[in-house]
């Protein structure tokens, strides 16, 4: 009753994130109901794996208790402070301090924002005030991805490069630019890793030069591609494009809204790709998605030419909820936990997660497996030769969501096909094996699919 009633109500007042209004309206609200450790209850009952930790975000899996007792000790005692007029919050500060120290480089400077999109946001805002500050104002194009995803606000919604976000709402900009993506399962190079990472310098070069290195203010890159399909690029391409960007002096900005905080293993994936971007953003693990809390990091050489550029006038850039105190408590608490066991406990989950992954590489409908720790995907196809998608007519992204729900997983189930991992980084082998397991009955179940079975190849 509860349950129905809620549908209702949802169906005629809540506007859902990326959605398709009159799908939904037709469809009908999921309502969540609990959720313990890996495993959400829904409204009526049904227990769940979340292979997806809500969205790449509950790091921590669900009901951590210190995670909880933070938050209400920070309510208690002060559960607002503004960081306007030069006030504060303990817990803001520390946390600045304590991401600072474990970030790579002198990534020393933070700006709390709200989540992933407003970091972008204010990236952009940052990097045409250095530039001022720096007197290139002329360096006012940004550069970044194709399949990348860099939030959806309005000027970020331009960098991020899925049509979606795109079609109706006016973006890109014409200062936003694309390169192709690294994509190495469907690469015009092929698969060789140097002939991948060859071509997106040629890219990013030939780019730089149409525009004009003297015009080209940022480059952005996600360390791993997320909302494009997990898309992994061979060891070494981070470095690379970082190091065009250097030669140029263009700002390299690190998106790792999904990638930081363990997902990949280590605080920052940026660590392993043995790079200093000059600007770092992130957001979800940060507070492994109890509440909301986005971050900017810049380089002392960016922040202080700000500082310069603005002398003693204010930056204007700011939020009311920017370093929020429950927020910046709850983060606290999840570096505590980071640092004493989830990250070591999500390696090894994340290294059984491959394996299992892996494992399936011989189904019939798999044709590529790809992924770093807890961050993974598997691509569906038809005939493995070809690399043919399953039929878009199939809506494959929706049916295999569907029924992965009714095997009691939840994966991302992209359009084209493409299964979507990251689960809390506290699994245990169990779960990471059932989330196997439900995956391959899954797949099973969609090979009996007369649309997919009639063009099946090999
Ligand atoms: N940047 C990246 C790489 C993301 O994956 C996301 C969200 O998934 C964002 C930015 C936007 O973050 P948010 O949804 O918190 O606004």
């Amino acid at each position: 009753m509860i349950s129905n009633s809620l549908v209702e109500l949802d169906r005629a007042h809540l506007v859902h994130p990326l959605a398709s209004y009159r799908g939904h309206e037709a469809s009908g609200v999921r309502v969540l109901a609990s959720a313990k450790g890996a495993t959400v209850t829904d409204a009526d009952g049904r227990e769940l794996l979340d292979g997806f930790a809500g969205l790449w975000c509950v790091n921590a899996g669900y009901g951590q208790r210190a995670l909880i007792d933070a938050a209400t000790e920070q309510l208690q005692t002060l559960p607002y402070a503004t960081g306007y007029f030069g006030l504060g919050s303990e817990p803001a500060i520390r946390l600045a301090a304590r991401l600072a120290e474990h970030a790579p480089g002198d990534l020393n400077h933070v700006y709390f924002s709200l989540g992933g999109s407003d970091a972008v946001d204010s990236t952009i805002r940052f990097i045409r005030y250095y530039q001022h500050s720096v007197g290139r104002p002329q360096k006012d194009q940004f550069i970044s991805v194709e399949n990348g995803y860099h939030g959806s606000s309005t000027s970020g919604a331009g960098l991020t490069a899925l049509p979606v976000f795109h079609t109706g709402f006016g973006v890109p900009h014409n200062w936003q630019h694309k390169i192709p993506s690294h994509y190495a399962y469907r690469n015009p190079a092929g698969t060789d890793s140097d002939a991948i990472i060859e071509a997106s310098v040629s890219a990013l070069r030939a780019k730089i030069a149409e525009l004009g290195a003297e015009r080209v203010a940022a480059f952005y890159a996600e360390p791993i591609q997320g909302s494009g399909g997990v898309l992994v690029p061979p060891a070494g391409w981070m470095k690379a494009m970082h190091a065009v960007c250097k030669e140029h002096d263009i700002l390299f900005v690190a998106d790792e809204v999904i990638t930081g905080f363990g997902r990949t293993g280590p605080l920052f994936a940026c660590s392993e790709d043995g790079i200093v971007p000059d600007f770092l953003t992130v957001a979800k693990g940060m507070t492994s998605g109890y509440v909301p809390m986005g971050a900017v990091f810049m380089t002392d050489r960016v922040y202080n030419a700000i500082a310069d550029g603005a002398g003693s006038a204010p930056v204007g850039h700011g939020q009311t909820y920017s370093a929020h105190p429950v927020s910046a408590a709850v983060g606290l608490a999840c570096l505590d936990l980071y640092e004493n066991g989830l990250l070591d406990n999500g390696r090894m989950a994340g290294a059984r997660l491959m394996e299992g992954l892996h494992s399936l590489a011989d189904h019939p409908l798999v044709g590529d497996v790809r992924g770093r720790g807890m961050l993974a995907a598997i691509e569906l196809v038809t005939d493995k030769a070809q690399k043919t998608p399953l039929p878009a007519a199939s809506e494959p992204g929706r049916r295999i969501f569907d029924r992965a729900w009714q095997n009691g997983l939840i994966i991302r189930a992209f359009n084209q096909g493409v299964l979507g991992y990251a689960p809390p980084l506290c699994c245990t082998e169990t779960e990471i094996d059932a989330i196997i397991e439900r995956t391959r009955k899954t797949l099973d179940q969609t090979l009996e699919d007369s649309d997919v079975r009639s063009v099946l190849k090999g």
